[in-house]
């Protein structure tokens, strides 16, 4: 590993520093290849950026506004909030800006079916939502119990004419379902792609999908400047794999001023089994193609995780997350499940905006830092997702 600063990151195999990498058995190097050199074509191809633009403005409904949240500041008495809407996109989340552009490098591979997994079934239903449009066929991988928390998305990946595998191997999570649709692809070759909701696994999918995922701050950093004439002073985001905080951070990380902060699920406090703060509970290992930070116990199995947010709710982070954490370029910190359900409310509450779960952990650090901060400071907060897909499950915790 080089020291030098200025290294290219990632490096030619996909390495953040000690992160990232490509441990998958030998069946998989060849299709990681083949896809990162696809990949690496389409990226130098106007034609394919005018389409994966195109896609994004007229069926996302891309740029998103950079929205400034009046009554949340005002109440908080600090710094000025702005909220970036990725709830307003097609499917209530950011996760379509990344399908949109894997599907596109999918069909000019020549590919004919895309599979995927899902935990929650917000990937899935992006997943199957860009295979119906485009009319490639889709095979979701889901654990069963997952399929069972998350009935509705499981219907709803039905009805955009998917198949939905029930997992029922292990823990009958999303770690499983990755294991399913990472063997699907490896038997179905040559007419599958496998499309990856986050920014995790073997390379070059942590550097695909944060390019894919980078169009959030990009957005952001011409609507600040737009509005404020200068950039924040912090950017928040919550950090399942990390794919929503990346493509918020990645185009300000180098602007010295501009302090960024991650939000892990911290789930009923940091004692094995309660939470997914990778960052406050794990260690360093190998899961499913990258080297990150994981929840591992002594012997290297990987620990249940607990959270309100099933988005969040996963026993490993993107390796870049853990460059930019060991570089001290980013903090992360985590929001217990109470704190995310608070803010659940008051956003809902303060601003008519029903926040997804996941997108609550980054309000709830919010709630905190923006009193601290001096009311001539900015903020801009990522609200990933909507929160329709979650009222059911508010509904049996907070009494109204
Ligand atoms: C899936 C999801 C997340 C977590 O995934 P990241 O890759 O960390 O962004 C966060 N928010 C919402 C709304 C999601 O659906």
């Amino acid at each position: 590993m080089s020291k030098n600063s200025s290294a290219k990151v990632p490096d030619a195999q996909g390495h953040f520093g000690p992160y990232g990498g490509r441990f998958v058995p030998e069946t998989l190097m060849h299709p990681l290849q083949e896809l990162e050199n696809e990949y690496r074509r389409a990226q130098k191809d106007p034609a394919f950026k005018r389409e994966f633009e195109y896609y994004l403005r007229e069926f996302c409904g891309r740029p998103t506004p950079l929205y400034f949240a009046e009554r949340l500041t005002r109440e908080l008495r600090g710094a000025k909030i702005y909220l970036k809407r990725e709830d307003l996109l097609h499917t209530g989340a950011h996760k379509i800006n990344n399908a949109i552009g894997q599907i596109l490098l999918a069909r000019r591979m020549g590919k004919k079916r895309i599979v995927a997994e899902t935990g929650a079934g917000q990937h899935g239903v992006a997943t199957a939502t860009v295979a119906a449009m485009f009319g490639l066929k889709c095979v979701v991988y889901m654990g069963a119990v997952d399929c069972e928390r998350q009935a509705l998305n499981v219907y709803r990946m039905k009805m955009l004419g998917a198949d939905v595998v029930s997992v029922k191997t292990g823990q009958q999570t999303l770690k499983e379902a990755i294991n399913e649709a990472m063997r699907d692809w490896v038997t179905n070759i040559r007419t599958t792609h496998y499309i990856l909701g986050t920014v995790y696994g073997a390379h070059p999918y942590p550097l695909m999908v944060r390019n894919f995922q980078r169009v959030i701050g990009d957005e952001a950093r011409r609507q600040i400047l737009a509005k404020e004439k200068r950039l924040p002073d912090l950017l928040v985001a919550c950090v399942g794999g990390g794919s929503n905080a990346m493509g918020l951070f990645y185009p300000f990380l180098k602007d010295k001023s501009v302090k960024m902060v991650g939000v892990e699920a911290g789930g009923r406090g940091i004692k094995p089994n309660q939470h997914a703060a990778r960052f406050h509970g794990g260690s360093l290992g190998v899961l499913q193609g990258t080297r990150s930070y994981i929840l591992q116990d002594k012997n290297g199995q990987i620990q249940l995780t607990h959270s309100v947010s099933a988005g969040l709710d996963y026993a490993a982070v993107g390796p870049e997350h853990a460059w930019l954490r060991n570089r001290k370029r980013v903090e992360y910190t985590y929001a217990k499940d109470d704190a995310a359900l608070a803010a659940f409310m008051k956003l809902a509450q303060i601003e008519g905006i029903i926040p997804a779960l996941e997108s609550a952990h980054a309000i709830a650090e919010v709630i905190k830092r923006a009193p601290k901060m001096g009311r001539n400071k900015l903020i801009i907060v990522n609200l990933s997702g909507r929160g329709d897909k979650d009222v059911a499950q508010v509904a049996a915790k907070v009494k109204l």
